[in-house]
């Protein structure tokens, strides 16, 4: 097993802060081989949901995937708690994403995991803001101080799902590091999910391809690599980060856009409040509608495909697609 465990200088210092902290699952982590749980499975950890569901579906049953982010909470600037700090280090593989959540990042850093996927190394991450946007917001010019923002990438790459299966081929490799017995069914895995993600993109170039109208109006700016996939363009309210409150100029601004484009919907997330969007919407006598950032789960029926699905025919119904 060691031979399979890359030990880095950090272990040591995890390890003190293991015995300092004295949480029952790091005696899991502290005499853990290549196969951690009592099943004989991999202990995997996600920083959130879409790295969460990729590490369950590559993985299978020869995986047990926790998440860092709770279900059906916010993940941008999640807190973390000792004991969830702790699992860090305990994990055989934690899959999350750098420069988005803040915390996980720091316990990363800190614990030192033997195996890590970033995903913002693999996801091919850019800066998705529209054209004149960034000016447009003039004075709200602090919401780049946002604590994931530092790098002035989107984040938001799940949501473009071409961008996904690299990320599901990249915790295939490092599964397949831990437990070379299971390597051909990660990579079968792998080219599953990677299908699946190829016939959602199908299905939202078919169904976005004929549109009356190819603006949409979102409160938390999470669509940007989706729009730049399918030739939309986002108009966001309050910007990247949803706990920004937008300013009474931008309200002004997205206003004037909606009524010159003839906007008919402003979507709001379920993960965030949606007075903003409500608020906006009862102004300018339009509708509101959900578009799901998918960042969480609110509803253990729902997946990340049900979701993107939904999203697909909440976008086909505000733009009048055919
Ligand atoms: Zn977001």
């Amino acid at each position: 097993m060691s031979s399979s465990i890359r030990r880095t200088p950090l272990r040591s210092r995890t390890a003190t802060l293991a015995a300092a902290l004295a949480v029952p699952v790091l005696a899991l982590g502290a005499c853990s081989t290549a196969a951690g749980g009592d099943d004989g499975t991999l202990s995997v950890l996600a920083s959130f949901y879409p790295l969460q569901m990729v590490a369950e579906q590559v993985g299978g049953d020869r995986v047990d995937v926790g998440s860092l982010t709770p279900p059906g909470a916010e993940p941008h600037d999640v807190e973390l708690s000792p004991a969830q700090v702790a699992s860090v280090a305990a994990a055989q593989l934690v899959v999350y994403q750098s420069g988005f959540q803040a915390a996980v990042d720091a316990a990363v850093s800190e614990a030192g995991p033997a195996h890590v996927v970033d995903a913002a190394e693999v996801a091919d991450l850019e800066t998705t803001a529209q054209e004149g946007h960034s000016h447009e917001l003039g004075e709200d010019d602090e919401h780049a101080d946002d604590a994931h923002d530092h790098s002035g990438l989107d984040p938001h790459f799940w949501l473009d799902p071409t961008r996904m299966p690299a990320v599901a081929d990249a915790v295939a490799d490092a599964l397949s590091e831990i437990d070379p017995d299971g390597a051909d069914t990660y990579r079968a895995n792998a080219a599953a999910l990677g299908t699946r993600f190829g016939e959602l993109d199908d299905a939202y170039a078919a169904g976005l391809a004929t549109c009356e109208r190819r603006t949409v109006v979102t409160t938390h700016e999470a669509f940007g690599y989706l729009a730049q996939r399918y030739d939309l363009e986002q108009v966001g309210i309050a910007g990247v980060d949803p706990e920004t409150e937008p300013s009474p100029a931008r309200l002004r601004e997205v206003g004037d856009l909606v009524r010159a484009e003839g906007v008919t919907t402003i979507f709001f997330e379920t993960l965030a409040s949606p007075k903003v969007a409500q608020t906006l919407a009862s102004d300018l006598g339009v509708e509101t509608a959900v578009l799901d950032p998918i960042e969480g789960l609110t509803d253990d029926a729902q997946d990340y495909f049900s979701i993107a699905q939904a999203n697909l025919e909440a976008l086909r119904v505000a733009l009048s697609c055919s």
